[in-house]
């Protein structure tokens, strides 16, 4: 099996300055970029200077408007697809990138979440979450100055979705033992080593955006290498995901993937430590709390009987991923005293 992994890593303060260097290194003639109407504004200066053939505005992630990008294109000799923005605009850019089969260079403005160098577009379409394969950036290009400028949400977010990978290898480590999947001792390393070096710096001095960003971005980005190493979302992706798409399902709460992820980390790392002494969902909690991410179901709006809901909810969701939740058969009960504990429902 090939594995594409980016060959081009910029994180640092103005690394957008970097972009037109990577698109003459890939020896692209004909890029694209793809970005939404505020990052065009504030950037308006510097994309000016850039040789793309055409600027196109997203305004809503679907695959919808990925096709209309496509059709406008014309599938012509465009041989890079560059997006600048957040997940909206990475997902429809990486979308479009695969169906021209040109390069896709992701120019993250938010640290939100694994999906900046992921070969993975998420969508909801009909408001029921939906992913797509895609092929993996061949340049990442995260300029921490412009990152540090985003709501404090999404970096806390991303936060959230960095750490639920030491819950997602654990699943993974589970279903090779139980069920003989398949297992790569290399993409749970890359995805789970930043995952536990975050939660350490966070419980010990907090998130100091001018020291951590670097480091969570370095994380995401890796969690997305090591999607294209396992050639699935497994190791960045367990039963904790499980509950965040329940909740997407549902339409419960305003929690962002990042603070749902975060959530999930913390009930199923408590069922990994009770039930195989593997785990301790106090750093999870105090870590995220250190982050200020959401540690309680009433902080993103939920319920009680919502949260329980989207529990057994998840049982039912991608059944073929084997995890803590199908390994264990947890009852009503068993959730019960697991958001008790941990507090996440008073
Ligand atoms: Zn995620």
């Amino acid at each position: 099996m090939e594995v594409k992994i980016p060959s081009y890593v910029y994180i640092q303060k103005n690394a957008i300055n970097k972009l037109s260097k990577v698109l003459e290194r890939i020896g692209s003639q004909n890029p694209v970029m793809l970005t939404d109407g505020i990052v065009r504004e504030l950037m308006a200066e510097k994309i000016e200077k850039l040789p793309f053939g055409g600027i196109f505005i997203v305004e809503k992630a679907s695959i919808l408007q990925a096709r209309d990008v496509v059709l406008n294109v014309g599938y012509g000799d465009v041989d890079a697809v560059v997006g600048i923005g957040g997940g909206k605009v990475l997902d429809v850019a990486k979308v479009v990138a695969t169906e021209l089969n040109a390069e896709f260079v992701s120019v993250p403005t938010t640290a939100s979440h694994d999906g900046i160098a992921s070969p993975v577009a998420s969508f909801k379409e009909n408001g029921k979450p939906i992913s797509i394969s895609t092929k993996p950036p061949i340049a990442v290009i995260a300029d921490t100055e412009l990152i540090k400028s985003c709501p404090k949400r999404l970096i806390h977010s991303g936060f959230g979705d960095l750490i639920s990978n030491i819950t997602a290898v654990k699943d993974w480590r589970l279903a090779r033992d139980l069920t003989g999947e398949s297992y790569n001792e290399v993409a749970v390393a890359i995805a789970s080593m930043p995952a536990h070096l975050m939660v350490k710096k966070a419980k010990e001095q907090g998130f100091r955006l001018e020291d951590d960003i670097e480091t969570l971005l370095r994380g995401l980005i890796m969690s997305g290498v090591a999607i294209a190493i396992a050639g699935s979302s497994r190791p960045a992706s367990g039963a904790e995901h499980k509950f965040s798409h329940a909740l997407d399902y549902l339409g419960y709460g305003s929690g962002t993937h990042g603070e749902q992820v975060g959530l999930g980390t913390i009930i199923f790392e408590y069922f990994y430590e009770k039930a195989y002494n593997d785990g301790d969902w106090g750093l999870i909690r105090e870590s995220l709390k250190a982050v200020g991410a959401p540690t309680k179901a009433e902080e993103i709006g939920l319920s009680k009987e919502q949260v329980l809901e989207a529990l057994s909810y998840a049982k039912k969701i991608r059944r073929k991923r084997f995890t803590i939740l199908e390994a264990l058969d947890l009852s009503k009960e068993d959730f019960e005293k697991a958001l008790r504990e941990t507090e996440i429902v008073d």
